[in-house]
Protein backbone atom coordinates (compact mmCIF):
# COMPACT_ATOMS: atom_id res chain seq x y z
CA UNK A 1 0.00 0.00 0.00
CA UNK A 2 1.42 3.34 -1.09
CA UNK A 3 1.44 5.82 1.64
CA UNK A 4 0.26 9.69 1.49
CA UNK A 5 2.70 12.20 0.07
CA UNK A 6 4.35 14.77 2.22
CA UNK A 7 5.72 17.79 0.64
CA UNK A 8 8.46 19.72 1.85
CA UNK A 9 10.48 22.88 1.21
CA UNK A 10 13.33 21.79 0.18
CA UNK A 11 16.13 24.61 1.06
CA UNK A 12 18.67 22.71 -1.61
CA UNK A 13 17.00 24.04 -5.26
CA UNK A 14 14.47 26.13 -2.83
CA UNK A 15 10.78 24.75 -3.79
CA UNK A 16 8.14 22.18 -2.50
CA UNK A 17 9.28 18.39 -3.56
CA UNK A 18 7.38 15.82 -2.58
CA UNK A 19 9.38 12.86 0.07
CA UNK A 20 10.24 10.22 -2.03
CA UNK A 21 12.33 7.68 0.84
CA UNK A 22 15.37 6.10 -0.72
CA UNK A 23 13.90 2.76 0.89
CA UNK A 24 10.14 2.72 0.20
CA UNK A 25 8.18 3.50 3.63
CA UNK A 26 11.14 4.44 5.66
CA UNK A 27 12.50 7.84 6.39
CA UNK A 28 16.32 8.22 7.39
CA UNK A 29 16.33 11.79 9.45
CA UNK A 30 19.38 13.57 10.77
CA UNK A 31 19.20 16.95 12.95
CA UNK A 32 21.87 18.87 14.32
CA UNK A 33 21.56 18.71 17.77
CA UNK A 34 22.86 21.31 20.51
CA UNK A 35 26.20 22.48 21.55
CA UNK A 36 26.29 21.28 25.23
CA UNK A 37 27.92 24.46 26.66
CA UNK A 38 25.11 26.38 27.87
CA UNK A 39 21.45 26.02 28.35
CA UNK A 40 19.44 25.60 25.15
CA UNK A 41 17.28 28.60 24.56
CA UNK A 42 13.63 29.21 23.47
CA UNK A 43 14.74 29.93 19.76
CA UNK A 44 17.08 26.62 19.78
CA UNK A 45 13.62 24.83 21.12
CA UNK A 46 11.80 25.48 18.57
CA UNK A 47 14.04 24.73 16.08
CA UNK A 48 13.09 20.90 18.36
CA UNK A 49 9.57 21.19 18.15
CA UNK A 50 9.51 21.72 14.53
CA UNK A 51 11.78 18.51 14.22
CA UNK A 52 9.22 16.82 16.39
CA UNK A 53 6.38 17.87 14.41
CA UNK A 54 7.80 16.58 11.74
CA UNK A 55 8.78 12.78 13.42
CA UNK A 56 5.24 12.91 14.27
CA UNK A 57 3.40 13.60 10.93
CA UNK A 58 5.98 11.30 9.01
CA UNK A 59 4.94 8.11 11.51
CA UNK A 60 1.14 9.64 11.74
CA UNK A 61 1.46 9.26 7.83
CA UNK A 62 2.61 5.62 8.55
CA UNK A 63 6.61 5.96 7.32
CA UNK A 64 9.42 4.49 9.62
CA UNK A 65 11.73 7.02 10.86
CA UNK A 66 15.21 6.47 12.34
CA UNK A 67 15.98 9.81 13.89
CA UNK A 68 19.12 10.82 14.56
CA UNK A 69 20.75 13.20 16.47
CA UNK A 70 24.21 14.73 17.36
CA UNK A 71 25.29 16.28 20.99
CA UNK A 72 28.39 18.65 19.72
CA UNK A 73 30.41 18.28 23.11
CA UNK A 74 33.50 19.53 21.07
CA UNK A 75 34.89 21.49 18.15
CA UNK A 76 32.11 24.01 17.95
CA UNK A 77 34.05 27.53 17.74
CA UNK A 78 32.77 30.55 19.18
CA UNK A 79 32.22 31.70 15.82
CA UNK A 80 30.76 28.18 13.23
CA UNK A 81 33.27 29.03 10.50
CA UNK A 82 37.10 28.72 12.20
CA UNK A 83 37.59 31.88 14.47
CA UNK A 84 37.80 31.56 18.50
CA UNK A 85 37.78 29.38 21.06
CA UNK A 86 36.01 25.84 21.74
CA UNK A 87 32.80 26.92 23.26
CA UNK A 88 32.95 23.76 25.46
CA UNK A 89 36.77 25.32 26.57
CA UNK A 90 34.53 28.87 27.01
CA UNK A 91 32.09 26.95 29.39
CA UNK A 92 34.72 24.69 31.47
CA UNK A 93 36.99 28.16 32.16
CA UNK A 94 33.56 30.04 32.81
CA UNK A 95 32.55 27.12 35.49
CA UNK A 96 35.48 25.41 36.52
CA UNK A 97 34.37 22.07 35.62
CA UNK A 98 35.82 19.24 33.63
CA UNK A 99 34.67 19.26 30.32
CA UNK A 100 32.52 15.73 30.02
CA UNK A 101 30.68 17.62 33.37
CA UNK A 102 29.67 20.76 31.77
CA UNK A 103 28.25 18.54 28.65
CA UNK A 104 26.46 16.01 30.89
CA UNK A 105 25.11 18.90 33.09
CA UNK A 106 23.60 20.71 29.64
CA UNK A 107 22.92 17.23 27.83
CA UNK A 108 20.27 16.59 30.90
CA UNK A 109 18.84 19.66 31.19
CA UNK A 110 18.31 19.86 27.15
CA UNK A 111 16.14 16.48 27.24
CA UNK A 112 14.62 17.69 30.21
CA UNK A 113 13.24 20.70 28.45
CA UNK A 114 12.22 18.21 25.47
CA UNK A 115 10.49 15.82 27.87
CA UNK A 116 8.56 19.19 29.08
CA UNK A 117 7.62 20.10 25.41
CA UNK A 118 6.74 16.33 24.44
CA UNK A 119 9.61 16.48 22.22
CA UNK A 120 10.29 12.73 21.67
CA UNK A 121 13.90 11.21 22.47
CA UNK A 122 15.14 10.43 18.52
CA UNK A 123 16.26 6.92 17.84
CA UNK A 124 19.92 7.50 18.06
CA UNK A 125 21.68 10.14 19.96
CA UNK A 126 24.99 10.48 19.11
CA UNK A 127 28.10 12.32 21.21
CA UNK A 128 31.08 14.23 18.85
CA UNK A 129 33.32 12.69 21.55
CA UNK A 130 32.95 9.04 21.20
CA UNK A 131 32.71 9.06 17.09
CA UNK A 132 36.61 10.57 16.70
CA UNK A 133 37.74 7.69 15.00
CA UNK A 134 34.66 8.12 12.09
CA UNK A 135 35.98 11.28 12.18
CA UNK A 136 39.68 10.79 11.43
CA UNK A 137 38.10 8.05 8.85
CA UNK A 138 36.40 10.50 6.95
CA UNK A 139 38.87 12.89 6.91
CA UNK A 140 41.54 10.42 5.68
CA UNK A 141 39.15 9.67 2.39
CA UNK A 142 38.65 13.34 2.16
CA UNK A 143 42.95 13.08 1.95
CA UNK A 144 43.15 9.97 -0.19
CA UNK A 145 41.01 12.06 -2.97
CA UNK A 146 43.10 14.86 -2.94
CA UNK A 147 40.05 17.34 -1.30
CA UNK A 148 42.10 18.00 2.39
CA UNK A 149 45.19 19.17 2.60
CA UNK A 150 47.86 20.05 5.84
CA UNK A 151 49.08 23.92 6.87
CA UNK A 152 50.25 24.84 10.13
CA UNK A 153 49.79 21.60 11.83
CA UNK A 154 46.26 21.62 10.93
CA UNK A 155 44.09 20.03 8.11
CA UNK A 156 41.63 21.53 5.85
CA UNK A 157 39.35 20.94 3.18
CA UNK A 158 39.70 22.29 -0.21
CA UNK A 159 36.48 23.80 -1.28
CA UNK A 160 37.54 24.16 -4.86
CA UNK A 161 37.60 20.12 -5.05
CA UNK A 162 33.78 20.32 -4.45
CA UNK A 163 32.70 21.18 -8.13
CA UNK A 164 29.34 22.84 -6.75
CA UNK A 165 30.45 24.55 -3.49
CA UNK A 166 28.06 26.41 -2.03
CA UNK A 167 25.06 24.73 -3.72
CA UNK A 168 22.46 24.89 -0.63
CA UNK A 169 22.82 28.92 0.44
CA UNK A 170 23.46 29.82 -3.30
CA UNK A 171 26.93 31.44 -2.27
CA UNK A 172 27.73 33.83 -4.38
CA UNK A 173 31.62 32.12 -4.11
CA UNK A 174 33.49 35.28 -6.54
CA UNK A 175 32.20 37.75 -4.26
CA UNK A 176 32.91 36.28 -1.39
CA UNK A 177 36.27 35.59 -2.13
CA UNK A 178 37.23 39.32 -3.41
CA UNK A 179 35.21 40.32 0.48
CA UNK A 180 37.14 37.60 2.33
CA UNK A 181 39.14 38.34 5.21
CA UNK A 182 41.91 36.45 4.19
CA UNK A 183 44.54 37.50 7.45
CA UNK A 184 41.85 35.63 9.45
CA UNK A 185 43.79 31.83 9.28
CA UNK A 186 46.48 32.42 6.62
CA UNK A 187 47.21 27.98 6.48
CA UNK A 188 44.19 28.21 4.28
CA UNK A 189 44.82 27.99 0.43
CA UNK A 190 41.16 29.63 -0.52
CA UNK A 191 39.23 31.39 2.18
CA UNK A 192 36.13 29.23 2.33
CA UNK A 193 38.54 26.21 3.13
CA UNK A 194 37.37 24.60 6.27
CA UNK A 195 39.17 22.86 9.37
CA UNK A 196 38.82 19.35 9.49
CA UNK A 197 41.20 18.66 12.03
CA UNK A 198 42.95 21.05 14.92
CA UNK A 199 46.38 20.54 16.53
CA UNK A 200 47.77 21.95 19.77
CA UNK A 201 49.74 23.48 17.42
CA UNK A 202 46.68 26.03 17.54
CA UNK A 203 45.23 25.36 20.78
CA UNK A 204 48.62 24.83 23.23
CA UNK A 205 46.08 24.40 26.37
CA UNK A 206 43.23 22.02 24.60
CA UNK A 207 42.47 19.79 27.04
CA UNK A 208 39.73 17.94 24.34
CA UNK A 209 42.50 16.10 22.46
CA UNK A 210 42.81 12.93 20.54
CA UNK A 211 45.66 10.97 18.25
CA UNK A 212 45.32 11.10 14.80
CA UNK A 213 47.25 10.80 11.75
CA UNK A 214 48.08 14.58 11.56
CA UNK A 215 48.98 15.14 15.21
CA UNK A 216 47.00 15.07 18.99
CA UNK A 217 44.54 17.47 17.84
CA UNK A 218 40.79 17.58 17.69
CA UNK A 219 38.04 17.75 14.94
CA UNK A 220 36.18 20.82 13.54
CA UNK A 221 32.70 20.85 13.80
CA UNK A 222 31.01 20.37 10.36
CA UNK A 223 33.02 16.53 10.10
CA UNK A 224 31.38 15.25 13.09
CA UNK A 225 27.85 15.79 11.37
CA UNK A 226 28.98 13.79 8.50
CA UNK A 227 31.04 11.53 10.20
CA UNK A 228 27.76 10.41 12.49
CA UNK A 229 25.27 10.80 9.90
CA UNK A 230 26.52 8.73 7.58
CA UNK A 231 27.54 6.00 10.20
CA UNK A 232 24.15 5.55 11.45
CA UNK A 233 22.30 6.51 7.97
CA UNK A 234 24.55 5.86 5.78
CA UNK A 235 26.55 7.98 2.72
CA UNK A 236 23.03 8.89 0.99
CA UNK A 237 19.81 9.82 3.61
CA UNK A 238 16.20 11.16 2.97
CA UNK A 239 15.93 14.37 5.06
CA UNK A 240 19.01 16.60 7.16
CA UNK A 241 17.54 19.33 9.37
CA UNK A 242 18.61 22.12 11.57
CA UNK A 243 18.07 26.30 11.55
CA UNK A 244 18.49 28.84 9.15
CA UNK A 245 21.93 30.08 10.62
CA UNK A 246 23.41 26.73 9.50
CA UNK A 247 22.69 26.94 5.81
CA UNK A 248 25.53 28.88 4.46
CA UNK A 249 28.39 27.86 6.56
CA UNK A 250 27.94 24.23 8.62
CA UNK A 251 25.53 22.56 6.44
CA UNK A 252 27.19 23.88 3.22
CA UNK A 253 30.15 22.80 4.25
CA UNK A 254 28.66 18.93 5.29
CA UNK A 255 27.41 18.66 1.89
CA UNK A 256 30.65 19.54 0.62
CA UNK A 257 32.79 17.15 2.37
CA UNK A 258 30.68 14.41 2.36
CA UNK A 259 29.63 14.15 -1.41
CA UNK A 260 33.27 15.05 -2.08
CA UNK A 261 34.29 11.77 0.07
CA UNK A 262 31.33 9.83 -1.45
CA UNK A 263 30.90 10.49 -4.43
CA UNK A 264 27.18 10.76 -3.72
CA UNK A 265 24.76 12.83 -2.84
CA UNK A 266 24.36 12.82 0.93
CA UNK A 267 20.87 14.82 1.97
CA UNK A 268 18.23 14.33 -0.42
CA UNK A 269 15.92 16.90 1.73
CA UNK A 270 17.41 20.12 3.81
CA UNK A 271 14.43 21.84 6.34
CA UNK A 272 15.36 24.73 8.27
CA UNK A 273 13.90 25.96 10.83
CA UNK A 274 13.47 30.35 10.84
CA UNK A 275 14.23 32.30 13.94
CA UNK A 276 12.39 32.53 17.08
CA UNK A 277 12.93 36.71 16.80
CA UNK A 278 13.29 39.24 19.69
CA UNK A 279 11.50 42.93 18.82
CA UNK A 280 13.20 41.51 15.20
CA UNK A 281 16.77 40.27 16.64
CA UNK A 282 17.57 36.24 16.35
CA UNK A 283 17.93 35.27 19.78
CA UNK A 284 21.04 34.64 20.58
CA UNK A 285 23.24 32.99 23.17
CA UNK A 286 26.33 34.93 22.04
CA UNK A 287 24.43 38.01 22.67
CA UNK A 288 23.86 37.51 26.53
CA UNK A 289 20.71 38.19 27.16
CA UNK A 290 18.12 34.75 26.36
CA UNK A 291 15.40 32.84 27.46
CA UNK A 292 15.50 29.36 29.16
CA UNK A 293 12.57 27.34 29.57
CA UNK A 294 12.98 27.09 32.97
CA UNK A 295 12.49 30.73 33.37
CA UNK A 296 9.03 30.69 31.37
CA UNK A 297 7.90 28.14 33.99
CA UNK A 298 8.84 30.29 36.75
CA UNK A 299 6.68 33.00 35.74
CA UNK A 300 3.69 30.12 35.86
CA UNK A 301 3.98 29.28 32.11
CA UNK A 302 2.72 25.88 30.93
CA UNK A 303 5.65 24.95 28.80
CA UNK A 304 3.31 23.50 26.28
CA UNK A 305 2.13 26.48 26.14
CA UNK A 306 5.18 27.44 24.06
CA UNK A 307 4.78 24.53 22.04
CA UNK A 308 1.47 26.06 21.11
CA UNK A 309 2.84 29.13 20.33
CA UNK A 310 5.90 27.41 17.86
CA UNK A 311 2.71 26.05 16.40
CA UNK A 312 0.95 29.51 15.00
CA UNK A 313 3.88 30.11 12.59
CA UNK A 314 5.15 27.70 9.85
CA UNK A 315 8.07 26.70 10.66
CA UNK A 316 10.37 27.85 7.75
CA UNK A 317 9.45 31.48 8.90
CA UNK A 318 10.51 33.83 11.71
CA UNK A 319 8.35 33.51 14.88
CA UNK A 320 8.17 36.95 17.30
CA UNK A 321 8.69 36.14 20.54
CA UNK A 322 6.99 38.52 23.34
CA UNK A 323 5.53 37.47 26.69
CA UNK A 324 2.28 38.60 25.10
CA UNK A 325 2.23 35.77 22.67
CA UNK A 326 2.61 33.15 25.27
CA UNK A 327 0.17 34.21 27.15
CA UNK A 328 -2.21 34.12 24.76
CA UNK A 329 -1.14 30.80 23.62
CA UNK A 330 -1.03 30.00 27.59
CA UNK A 331 -4.90 31.22 27.79
CA UNK A 332 -6.11 29.59 24.06
CA UNK A 333 -4.33 26.03 26.15
CA UNK A 334 -6.31 26.44 28.59
CA UNK A 335 -9.48 27.24 26.25
CA UNK A 336 -8.71 24.27 23.94
CA UNK A 337 -8.05 22.36 27.35
CA UNK A 338 -11.53 23.19 29.15
CA UNK A 339 -13.46 22.58 25.49
CA UNK A 340 -12.22 19.11 25.82
CA UNK A 341 -12.77 18.13 29.47
CA UNK A 342 -16.52 19.30 28.65
CA UNK A 343 -16.80 17.75 25.60
CA UNK A 344 -16.16 14.42 27.74
CA UNK A 345 -18.23 14.76 29.61
CA UNK A 346 -21.09 15.32 27.40
CA UNK A 347 -20.08 11.71 25.44
CA UNK A 348 -19.70 9.95 28.68
CA UNK A 349 -20.98 6.49 28.14
CA UNK A 350 -20.59 6.46 24.67
CA UNK A 351 -18.33 4.57 22.91
CA UNK A 352 -16.65 5.57 19.56
CA UNK A 353 -17.66 4.61 16.27
CA UNK A 354 -15.08 2.13 14.54
CA UNK A 355 -15.13 4.21 11.35
CA UNK A 356 -16.16 8.00 11.48
CA UNK A 357 -18.89 8.93 10.10
CA UNK A 358 -18.31 11.30 6.28
CA UNK A 359 -18.25 14.74 8.14
CA UNK A 360 -15.63 13.65 11.12
CA UNK A 361 -13.71 12.26 7.74
CA UNK A 362 -14.40 15.34 6.06
CA UNK A 363 -12.10 17.08 9.10
CA UNK A 364 -9.60 14.82 9.29
CA UNK A 365 -8.76 14.49 5.71
CA UNK A 366 -8.78 18.89 6.38
CA UNK A 367 -6.07 18.47 9.16
CA UNK A 368 -3.99 16.12 7.24
CA UNK A 369 -4.01 18.24 3.54
CA UNK A 370 -2.37 20.98 6.12
CA UNK A 371 0.20 18.29 7.35
CA UNK A 372 1.18 16.82 4.23
CA UNK A 373 1.53 20.41 2.62
CA UNK A 374 4.52 21.51 4.46
CA UNK A 375 3.61 21.17 7.99
CA UNK A 376 1.47 23.89 7.04
CA UNK A 377 0.19 24.12 11.52
CA UNK A 378 -1.32 27.15 11.23
CA UNK A 379 -3.80 25.71 9.35
CA UNK A 380 -3.68 22.17 10.90
CA UNK A 381 -4.76 24.34 14.20
CA UNK A 382 -7.39 25.81 12.57
CA UNK A 383 -9.15 23.02 11.59
CA UNK A 384 -8.60 21.87 15.14
CA UNK A 385 -10.68 24.20 16.38
CA UNK A 386 -12.84 23.86 13.99
CA UNK A 387 -13.55 20.27 14.94
CA UNK A 388 -13.81 21.17 18.76
CA UNK A 389 -16.90 23.84 18.05
CA UNK A 390 -18.36 21.43 15.63
CA UNK A 391 -21.83 20.83 16.82
CA UNK A 392 -23.27 18.61 14.50
CA UNK A 393 -20.82 16.28 15.51
CA UNK A 394 -21.12 13.62 18.49
CA UNK A 395 -18.97 15.07 21.13
CA UNK A 396 -17.30 11.41 21.27
CA UNK A 397 -15.91 11.41 17.47
CA UNK A 398 -14.92 15.19 18.20
CA UNK A 399 -12.54 13.92 21.13
CA UNK A 400 -11.56 11.31 18.94
CA UNK A 401 -11.03 13.49 16.08
CA UNK A 402 -8.57 15.47 18.73
CA UNK A 403 -6.96 12.49 20.18
CA UNK A 404 -5.63 11.46 16.57
CA UNK A 405 -4.27 15.25 15.58
CA UNK A 406 -2.66 14.91 19.06
CA UNK A 407 -0.27 12.16 17.68
CA UNK A 408 1.02 14.66 15.77
CA UNK A 409 0.25 18.27 17.68
CA UNK A 410 1.90 16.62 20.57
CA UNK A 411 -0.03 18.60 23.31
CA UNK A 412 -0.91 16.38 25.62
CA UNK A 413 -4.89 16.05 24.61
CA UNK A 414 -5.68 12.42 26.61
CA UNK A 415 -4.36 14.23 29.53
CA UNK A 416 -7.32 16.88 29.59
CA UNK A 417 -10.03 15.54 31.69
CA UNK A 418 -11.29 16.47 34.61
CA UNK A 419 -8.83 16.39 37.44
CA UNK A 420 -10.64 14.59 40.25
CA UNK A 421 -7.68 16.03 42.54
CA UNK A 422 -8.91 19.37 42.67
CA UNK A 423 -11.50 17.83 44.87
CA UNK A 424 -10.93 17.55 48.34
CA UNK A 425 -10.04 13.70 49.65
CA UNK A 426 -12.61 13.73 52.51
CA UNK A 427 -15.00 14.50 49.50
CA UNK A 428 -14.12 11.67 46.76
CA UNK A 429 -14.04 9.37 49.79
CA UNK A 430 -17.47 10.42 50.67
CA UNK A 431 -18.34 9.57 46.75
CA UNK A 432 -17.26 6.29 47.34
CA UNK A 433 -18.74 5.16 49.90
CA UNK A 434 -22.14 6.71 48.25
CA UNK A 435 -21.43 4.66 45.16
CA UNK A 436 -20.97 1.76 47.32
CA UNK A 437 -24.30 2.22 49.36
CA UNK A 438 -25.54 2.47 45.24
CA UNK A 439 -24.04 -1.02 44.39
CA UNK A 440 -25.71 -2.56 47.47
CA UNK A 441 -29.12 -0.75 47.00
CA UNK A 442 -28.89 1.03 50.17
CA UNK A 443 -30.24 4.47 48.14
CA UNK A 444 -31.28 5.79 51.76
CA UNK A 445 -27.32 6.24 52.62
CA UNK A 446 -26.87 6.93 48.77
CA UNK A 447 -28.86 10.00 49.54
CA UNK A 448 -27.19 11.01 52.80
CA UNK A 449 -23.96 11.19 51.45
CA UNK A 450 -25.49 13.31 48.38
CA UNK A 451 -27.01 15.71 51.04
CA UNK A 452 -23.54 15.55 53.01
CA UNK A 453 -21.68 16.68 49.82
CA UNK A 454 -24.06 19.38 49.29
CA UNK A 455 -23.25 20.90 52.53
CA UNK A 456 -19.90 20.26 51.51
CA UNK A 457 -20.58 22.47 48.36
CA UNK A 458 -20.33 19.48 46.00
CA UNK A 459 -22.75 18.38 43.21
CA UNK A 460 -22.67 14.32 43.05
CA UNK A 461 -23.31 14.17 38.89
CA UNK A 462 -24.52 10.16 37.93
CA UNK A 463 -23.85 8.88 34.50
CA UNK A 464 -23.35 5.71 32.56
CA UNK A 465 -19.74 6.03 33.36
CA UNK A 466 -20.14 6.42 36.84
CA UNK A 467 -20.61 9.01 39.59
CA UNK A 468 -18.58 12.41 39.88
CA UNK A 469 -18.43 15.56 41.77
CA UNK A 470 -18.91 19.02 40.79
CA UNK A 471 -18.20 22.39 42.44
CA UNK A 472 -21.84 24.25 43.16
P1 LIG B 1 23.42 25.43 18.78
O1 LIG B 1 23.31 24.79 20.14
O2 LIG B 1 23.90 26.83 18.84
O3 LIG B 1 24.23 24.57 17.82
O4 LIG B 1 21.93 25.55 18.17
C1 LIG B 1 20.99 24.49 18.21
C2 LIG B 1 19.93 24.67 17.13
O5 LIG B 1 19.13 25.86 17.34
C3 LIG B 1 20.50 24.82 15.73
O6 LIG B 1 19.73 24.02 14.83
C4 LIG B 1 20.36 26.31 15.43
O7 LIG B 1 20.25 26.53 14.03
C5 LIG B 1 19.06 26.64 16.14
N1 LIG B 1 18.92 28.06 16.51
C6 LIG B 1 19.86 28.92 16.98
N2 LIG B 1 19.32 30.13 17.28
C7 LIG B 1 18.00 30.05 17.00
C8 LIG B 1 16.88 30.96 17.10
N3 LIG B 1 16.98 32.21 17.57
N4 LIG B 1 15.65 30.52 16.72
C9 LIG B 1 15.49 29.24 16.27
N5 LIG B 1 16.49 28.34 16.17
C10 LIG B 1 17.74 28.72 16.52
ZN1 LIG C 1 25.38 19.59 12.40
Amino acid sequence: MSLPTLSLYNTLGKKLEALVPLTPGQVKLYCCGPTVYNFQHIGNLRTYVFEDILVRSLRYLGYQVTHVMNITDVGHLVSDADEGEDKMLVAMKREGKKSEEVAKYYTDIFFEHCTMLNIKRPDVVCKATEHIQEMIDLISRLEKVGAAYQAGGNVYFDVTKSADYGKLAELDLESLRAGARIEVDSNKRNPMDFALWFTKSKFENQELQWDSPWGRGYPGWHIECSAMSMKYLGESFDIHCGGIDHIPVHHTNEIAQSETATGVPFSKIWLHAGFLVVSGDKMSKSTGEFLTLDLLTKKDFNPLAYRLLCLSANYGGELSWSWQALENAQQTLKRLEQQVVTLRKEAAGESPATELPPDAEALRAEFETHIKSNLNMPRAMAVVHQTLKDSTLPPVERIQLLEQFDQILGLGVSTWVEKSEEFPADALALLQDREQARTSKNWKRADEIRDALAGMGFLVEDSKSGARLKRK
